[in-house]
């Protein structure tokens, strides 16, 4: 396969920098939209394909932000377009990340035309308060509407984001929203514990005691949301992530699941409808990251674009890749790194693939951490593998720190 014998990157991200307007808890980089400087970062984008094309055959597509669907159809024509005639469409898993209130028929249509073929939406909550005191441009009805359109637009394969632990969100709120977001049928789930990040209006309430934190809800909210989505028909099979299972079919048609087989088989398996391209984030896979703030992995070298859409496009108007920084890890520091993400998925590691991906067998460089979660009842140790347990998953974060090297 062309992949393995030239080392080829199989991975593209794509960063859309602009909101409409931003969310109160948001630190991603995001800006407001003006239409000349999207039509410009447009531009730039095309010629950032063109500098890394040849040496990418895409797997999986991501187009994150931001707010990718703010783009409008003649943008997003220019962009498909590209990826068209730079021979980077076909991708397995093409997502683009949408939000409710910029859904069309139209556009719907036209990303699909092209081979996009998952929508991951930002809904966060369906509690018409809690979305305005996020900030959010959405309303419910507009939730229920866009998957609708998505359905009719031929799209099987759909992801919603949901939030907790907002403040104001009470265990009736979040059962309700998890009630109607399950309903929905979706074939995927990503949830997010709110994190309260420097420079944010939440942060800033939060700093003024405008609310406090209750960690003890937190941990109920974690718990009825695996209880609630496994009793549902989905598999956790990532901390935050959960993926329909052959035998529970959505309303739409699922094409991964058709076969009704995980990827690896049992129960710690990856199943089919997880999301790729983020199973190679965790896995230590290489990948490019384009547009503003991007973060490349190519290689054993990360490289990060500039965080400022302006500066992005003067450096690609010139003809120069943004990049802003560029580190190479040393190998056990780039395979501790790769020990932590990986072990915030149920499946843990599979020894044979630990090595296959970072060169250091896991039992001789972190056997101390490993028989140290054990004792905690955070960790099972496997003949070829090693997992964290349910326990260990809520406090996965922790778990994975003592692999750094
Ligand atoms: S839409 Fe997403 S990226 Fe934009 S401000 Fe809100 S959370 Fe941030």
């Amino acid at each position: 396969m062309a992949g393995l014998a030239t080392n080829i990157v199989e991975s593209l991200y794509i960063h859309v920098p602009f909101c409409a307007q931003k969310c109160a808890y948001c630190a991603f980089y995001s800006e407001p939209s003006s239409g000349d400087l999207i039509n410009r970062y447009v531009a730039a984008l095309i010629r950032e394909l063109e500098l890394v094309a040849h040496d990418l055959q895409p797997r999986t597509i991501f187009f994150g932000g931001g707010t990718p669907s703010l783009l409008n159809l003649r943008q997003w024509e220019q962009i498909l377009r590209a990826l068209e005639r730079l021979n980077l469409l076909g991708a397995e898993e093409f997502t683009v990340e949408c939000n409710p209130a910029t859904v069309s028929p139209d556009k719907a249509k036209r990303l699909r035309d092209f081979g996009v073929n998952r929508i991951s939406m930002g809904v966060q909550s369906l509690d018409e308060p809690l979305l305005e005191r996020l900030g959010r441009i959405h309303t419910r009805e507009m939730v229920f509407q866009s998957f609708d359109i998505l359905r009719q637009a031929g799209f099987d394969n759909l992801n919603l984001d949901l939030m907790f632990a907002i403040p104001g969100q009470t265990m009736e709120i979040w059962r309700a929203t998890l009630t109607e977001a399950l309903a929905l049928g979706s074939e995927h789930l990503s949830t997010y514990e709110v994190i309260y990040e420097d420079d944010t209006p939440l942060f800033a309430q939060l700093q003024a005691g405008e609310f406090n934190v209750d960690e003890d809800l937190a941990c109920a909210m974690y718990e009825e949301l695996v209880e609630r989505a496994t009793g549902a028909g989905f598999r956790q099979y990532e901390v935050a992530n959960f993926a329909r299972v052959a035998g529970t079919p959505a309303s739409g048609t699922a094409r991964f699941a058709s076969s009704g087989r995980s990827r690896a088989g049992g129960r710690r398996s990856i199943p089919a409808l997880a999301c790729r391209h983020n199973v190679n984030y965790w896995r230590g896979g290489s990948f490019y990251g384009l547009g503003p703030s991007a973060t490349s992995y190519v290689r054993g070298v990360r490289t990060k674009n500039w965080s400022n859409t302006q500066l992005y496009c003067e450096q690609l108007e010139k003809g120069k890749r943004a990049i802003e920084s560029s580190e190479e890890l040393p190998p056990l520091k780039r395979a501790g790194e790769t020990a932590a993400f990986g072990l915030r998925m149920n499946a843990g590691w599979p020894f044979a693939e630990f090595w296959r991906a970072t060169h250091f067998d896991l039992r001789d460089e972190w056997s101390a951490e490993m028989n140290q979660l054990v004792d905690r009842g955070w960790a099972e140790i496997l003949p070829d593998s090693f997992h964290l347990t349910r326990q260990g998953l809520r406090f996965a974060d922790s778990a994975a720190e003592m692999f750094l090297r």
